[in-house]
């Protein structure tokens, strides 16, 4: 019974320990793109990973702040700078993809163009015949 209670309050999801493993990473933006992903997808649906990755962030960019010697009255507020990164980093991920795509629609039209131009010159598929007609 108190082994089910505790279960029930502690319901961490497998990979909280690792996503959150994963923030300095993150921050200093030395995640490869299968990891940022990952990171991403997770920190988006786990409330308690957000949380954690927040405060970090705050930490972080604020002694970055206070060695930039900014004016006194620079804004702090940096709760919208997160969420604009993990945007921009979502973003940048997708247009990754589509971009590892294209080259991929690409790179099997020319081997079609080529398979199609060696039948041809070796005479087993005449496509030129075709094209003339
Ligand atoms: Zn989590």
């Amino acid at each position: 019974m108190a082994q089910e209670t505790y279960n029930r309050f502690k319901e961490e999801k497998p990979d909280c320990r690792e996503i959150t493993a994963l923030i300095p990473a993150f921050l200093s933006d030395s995640l490869n793109e299968r990891e940022l992903h990952h990171f991403l997808q997770h920190v988006r649906s786990c409330q308690q990973c957000y949380k954690e990755l927040e405060t970090n962030y705050m930490v972080e960019r604020t002694v970055m702040y206070l060695n930039e010697d900014l004016p006194a009255d620079a804004s702090f507020d940096l709760t919208p700078l997160l969420e604009k990164e993990l945007e921009e980093k979502t973003a940048m991920l997708r247009y990754d993809r589509r971009v590892r795509i294209m080259r991929s629609v690409i790179f099997l039209f020319t081997l079609v163009l080529i398979v199609l131009f060696l039948l041809d010159l070796t005479g087993l598929f005449r496509i030129t015949v075709f094209l003339s007609k």
